[in-house]
């Protein structure tokens, strides 16, 4: 029987698709380590492997068979695509499922900013640091506030139809400018990245992660933004030089920002940590139940369609 090798534990059924025509390998809890990795692939046609767990040469090369790497996730940062792409490695990932959750985050993280939501749940909770009052505890309102969305892709356009709902103004940049029908049904107006930045009110990244977005935004960037704007990341933490992000809050060059990920995940910048004008998540975009189950669904469709032939699996490398 095919054997395919599983990076991480998801719930207990979330691979049964897959149980029918192959031999799964997967940890009782958790991740392997990445010498697990490495002793486990040898004779593995499939590795499915979590976003979160980096798929070097070292795990790729340890399996002579290997045919396909099916990532659980929509990015896929995480693998050495070079390697995989040398060597005829098919790389396939899980775009739908992780849309409409990443979004969620995104607008939740903008109105946690704004209406100081977490801000003002921590200070309610010591005693006599919060005033009431009709003048106290001011924020700002998103309707008719203008957002950029830089990288206006599924999870970007997803933010947009949120933003719509709230009477925003949107303003996108990617390399390429999407559809006529697309802006329309936003009314999103496609603008330079530094005229994006100096215009809005909110910025959100919705990049990958590639060489060309490594360090997107850094000092530079974050001194076009106006000095009341907001700056979400729900893409992936080395869009932004973190510890430029960190300066330019503790020094207000701009109000705030919400970030479910970080250039070193588990570690957090340590300056970050002090600060009170910026909310902090464990990189959550996609981390509802349903989402969990839907990815590893799909993350198995991909493996069975490939086995299938068929030509309409999710596949983000060369082959
Ligand atoms: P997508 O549909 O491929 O959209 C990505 C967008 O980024 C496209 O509009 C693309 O347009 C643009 N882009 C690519 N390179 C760019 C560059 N150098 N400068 C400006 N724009 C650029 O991807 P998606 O499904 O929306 O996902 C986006 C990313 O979100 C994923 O790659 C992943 O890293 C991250 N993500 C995070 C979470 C989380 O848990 N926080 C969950 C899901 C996804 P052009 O090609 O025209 O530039």
């Amino acid at each position: 029987m095919r054997k395919i090798l599983i990076t991480s534990k998801v719930y207990d059924d979330s691979f049964d698709l897959l149980k029918k025509d192959f031999e799964l390998i997967i940890p009782e809890t958790g991740n392997f380590t990445n010498d697990e990795l490495i002793r486990n692939i040898v004779d593995c046609e499939v590795l499915l492997s979590m976003f979160t767990i980096k798929i070097g040469s070292d795990v790729l090369s340890a399996a002579p068979k290997l045919k396909m790497v099916s990532n659980f996730g929509v990015g896929f940062n995480n693998i050495d695509m070079k390697y995989a792409d040398e060597h005829g490695i098919v790389v396939t990932n899980t775009p739908d499922p992780v849309t409409e959750p990443t979004a969620e985050l995104a607008f939740g993280l903008m109105h946690s900013l704004c209406r100081r939501i977490v801000e003002l749940d921590r200070d309610i909770r010591i005693k006599d640091k919060i005033k009431w009052g009709l003048m106290q505890n001011i924020g700002s309102t998103m309707t008719n506030k203008t957002l950029g969305i830089i990288g206006f892709g599924r999870i970007g356009q997803a933010l947009a139809r949120r933003a719509v709902a709230a009477k925003m103004n949107i303003v996108y940049y990617s390399r390429h400018r999407v559809k006529e029908e697309i802006e329309n049904l936003y009314h999103a107006k496609y603008v330079p990245m530094n005229e994006l930045l100096k215009m809005s009110d909110f910025v959100s990244l919705n990049t990958p992660l590639t060489a060309e977005t490594t360090h997107l935004i850094g000092k530079e960037q974050l001194a076009l933004m106006k000095q009341s704007a907001f700056l979400v990341n729900t893409s992936r933490g080395a869009v932004i030089n973190e510890h430029e992000l960190a300066e330019a809050l503790r020094d207000n060059v701009i109000a705030g920002a919400g970030l479910d990920v970080y250039e070193k995940e588990p570690v957090i910048d340590p300056l970050l940590l002090t600060l009170n004008n910026v909310i902090l998540v464990p990189h959550i975009g996609t981390a509802t139940r349903e989402t969990r189950q839907d990815t590893a669904k799909m993350a198995c469709e991909n493996i069975l369609g490939f086995y299938a032939g068929k030509q309409d699996i999710h596949r983000c490398g060369k082959w």
